[in-house]
């Protein structure tokens, strides 16, 4: 089907008998299977790390009496073998769980457009939430073996790098990536050029080339306008992730929306089902009206059958997080498209029209909304949310019939679960258990696991953790540029036997990362009582043009650096996908403060809770789904306000009364028989248990492919094929 293909450049010299290392360093099936990674690691664990687990810049520059060494040894070359096994049987396997289940459908496909995509900390393509599940998203779709693809875009400096300075002040830095050493792998035309897509801008055409990221199965590309066609002001397009100026915005969202259809008709797909992760991608909806108006469809038949197979996900109850543009811009940018869809201005407007307290936009979720029959939010709460936020567009229904359902967010399993703890859920719940992993009897069998074996991986992973912040902390110390405060602050003083609480994620004021912070005498009780010590980390970036984010985290690390607190409060620089891995597997309790109902759903906390860590969250996104009374703990009640000083002053008496009466002693009372912690335990297991199948993607991914991806398909059935 298709005409271009990326092919895997033979830049290595490695021995033959190990020689497949180079194919699977391009497939980022190894980011999600833990004994691939350690094909590379065991050959030069010390380089694995300062290449930060990428492995093509690992093969480049391995020694070569490395890979002699590993090629007499048995146990390697035996373990390599299995491994290359498991690997060509996924990418081979004709019975997926979609071809058992939908063998009819099997030549169609589902296109999935996100701005951001968190797959590995190697490829920064993503700022945090939204892009992780992107990635996890598109990791499941290749273990069910939907037929995907997925189109996104290649920043060449990514999300900005962070800093701490001494007052606690976010300095972000950008760092170029080493194109040639990401697992990407560039599409070329037959004659060997890149291949070229354009759109066009005031005045230009810009061109973006593509890079193809295998995601197992699934094909994601990447576009690029880093480009010698381009102006220096265009090459920069692709540069960054989520920038603040309007053009530059409006100019990326063209290039998605727009470049992403043409990009995929390049390719030779005919996707079926659209779906648009989140409104930055609403531009697709202009290229397909003008596609179907071209082969002569009138406006609305046109809109009808496009409408039929969108999808489109909301992520955020956030005015401020859904993009619109003033309407100068939008003609600036679109006044010579309207008349080719046979539009007015004012009717191109009334597209995506929205009224704010300065006076009207273009709003791109709303273009979404109109053009998708099918629409979701990301947890039952948000749902409603979103119904009542939306309801302007739908003004003859009443909020409840408002037409956006919801599909709960999921985590990617076996890409967050700690090596040890996948291999012993292997032994207790079944070697096959991760392709059952939305099964809730598969994850019952988590009672069988003894508490011993549970709290001796439990300790191991914190002890990785403080080891690893440790390990990072001398690293930068070596570096130069710190004040012997910030060591401190960097949490090289934390106790791997203490209880541990982990807050980890974006600096957004509603996120209320100080809440645990309002009182802070009463919090130094907590913290500093001798017999049973509490730690807490932070980590988290805020956007470097929102000052309110980067003051809180001013208001964190002052609190963190005082010395009364003796080293217990920590916060670690550089939240990504990897340190995120350290802390939702080595903390002992998630926290997570959101002020309620803006948390659209949250997806750290199941990450957090299959790792054997309790909850201890606001009832809002997942958690109000998955808290069940046993199996962590709730902050405040299942309650809307309308005074935040009010919520804010309730949430942290909630928060301090749990945390003193009930966590920090079911922490440290220990059963006489064995010394363990029992209570605790059997919370772990109740928590593992019933959140593991509910909150997977395994679940998530399938409830899209049922609820969403074959409606669009049944319609798309019924649509003329002309397009194909
Ligand atoms: C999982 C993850 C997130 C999203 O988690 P929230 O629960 O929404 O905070 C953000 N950033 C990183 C690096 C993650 O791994």
């Amino acid at each position: 089907m298709l005409t271009f293909r990326a092919q895997i450049p033979n830049g290595f010299s490695l021995p033959r008998r190990i020689s497949r290392l180079g194919e699977l360093a391009y497939n980022l099936w190894w980011t999600w299977n833990p004994d691939a990674q350690r094909l590379y690691s065991r050959i030069d664990r010390e380089l694995w790390e300062r290449t930060y687990h990428n492995p093509v810049q690992f093969l480049r520059q391995v020694e070569r009496a490395r890979l002699n060494a590993v090629m007499n040894n048995r146990y390697y070359l035996e373990f390599y073998d299995r491994t290359f096994r498991s690997f060509d049987q996924y990418m081979e396997a004709k019975e997926t769980w979609f071809q058992s289940a939908y063998p009819e459908l099997e030549n169609h496909l589902i296109a999935y457009f996100s701005m951001e995509f968190g797959l590995h900390e190697t490829l920064p393509i993503y700022a945090g939430g939204l892009g992780v599940l992107s990635g996890d998203h598109t990791k499941e779709a290749s273990d069910l073996g939907l037929p995907f693809v997925a189109i996104g875009f290649f920043y060449t400096e990514g999300y900005f790098t962070q800093r701490i300075t001494e007052d606690g002040w976010q300095e972000a830095q950008y760092l170029p990536h080493p194109f040639s050493e990401l697992p990407v792998l560039p599409v070329m035309e037959e004659g060997g050029k890149p291949l070229l897509v354009s759109v066009d801008l005031p005045g230009r055409k810009v061109f973006v080339r593509l890079w193809e990221v295998r995601v197992g199965r699934v094909p994601l590309y990447l576009l690029d306008a880093n480009l010698e066609e381009n102006s220096p002001g265009d090459r920069a397009l692709t540069a960054r992730l989520y920038s603040s100026d309007p053009d530059l915005r409006i100019s990326q969202e063209i290039l998605l929306g727009i470049g992403g259809v043409r990009a995929l008709r390049r390719l030779g797909y005919a996707p079926d089902v659209w779906h648009m992760n989140e409104g930055h991608s609403a531009f697709l909806v202009l290229e397909r009206l003008r596609e179907y108006m071209e082969e002569g469809h009138s406006f609305d038949q046109a809109a009808e059958l496009i409408q039929s197979s969108n999808v489109f996900t909301t992520h955020t109850p956030v005015p401020a997080g859904n993009d619109e543009f003033a309407l100068w811009l939008v003609d600036k940018y679109f006044s010579n498209v309207w008349p080719t869809l046979g539009l007015e201005r004012e009717q191109f407007m009334d597209l995506a029209r929205h009224t704010v307290s300065w006076g009207e936009t273009f709003s791109m979720p709303a273009l979404a909304l109109r053009f998708s029959e099918h629409r979701n939010g990301v947890s039952e709460l948000h749902g409603q949310v979103a119904r009542k936020m939306w309801q302007y567009l739908w003004p003859d229904k009443s909020v409840e019939d408002v037409p956006i359902t919801h599909i709960t967010n999921g985590i990617h399993t076996g890409t967050w679960l700690a090596r040890r703890l996948l291999h012993l859920y292997e032994r207790y719940l079944g070697a096959d258990w991760l392709e059952h992993a939305d099964d809730p009897d598969v994850w019952e069998l988590v009672n069988n696991i003894p508490d011993d074996q549970l709290w001796t991986v439990r300790l191991h992973l914190k002890r990785k953790l403080t080891a690893y912040i440790r390990e990072r902390a001398r690293e930068r110390w070596l570096r130069g540029g710190w004040h012997p405060s910030q060591v401190v602050a960097s949490g090289v003083m934390l106790d791997p036997y203490a209880l541990t609480i982990g807050f980890s994620r974006r600096f957004a004021p509603y996120k209320r990362a100080n809440l645990i912070l309002r009182d802070l005498d009463r919090l130094l009780r907590l913290v500093s009582d001798p017999e049973k010590p509490v730690q807490i980390i932070f980590a988290g970036k805020s956007h470097p043009d929102h000052e309110g984010g980067k003051m809180l985290i001013q208001e964190v690390y002052r609190a963190v650096k005082r010395p009364e607190f003796g080293g217990r409060l920590a916060f670690l620089e550089e939240y990504d996908m990897n340190l995120a891995r350290y802390l939702v597997q080595g903390v002992d309790v998630w926290l997570n403060t959101p002020r309620r109902p803006n948390e659209a759903s949250g997806t750290s906390g199941q990450k957090a809770a299959v790792n054997g860590v309790l909850n201890f969250s606001v009832l809002d996104g997942w958690w109000r789904e998955g808290y069940n009374g046993q199996n962590g703990w709730a902050i405040g009640k299942d309650i809307d306000y309308d005074n935040p000083d009010r919520q804010d002053e309730d949430d942290a008496k909630s928060l301090y009364d749990i945390l003193e009466n009930e966590i920090i002693p079911l922490y440290y009372q220990l059963r006489s028989s064995d010394g363990l912690p029992g209570e605790w335990i059997s919370r772990i297991k109740s928590s593992i248990r019933t959140i593991g199948p509910q909150f997977s993607t395994r679940r998530m991914v399938k409830e899209y492919l049922e609820r969403m991806y074959l409606p669009a398909l049944q319609a798309s059935l019924k649509a003329p094929q002309s397009l194909d």
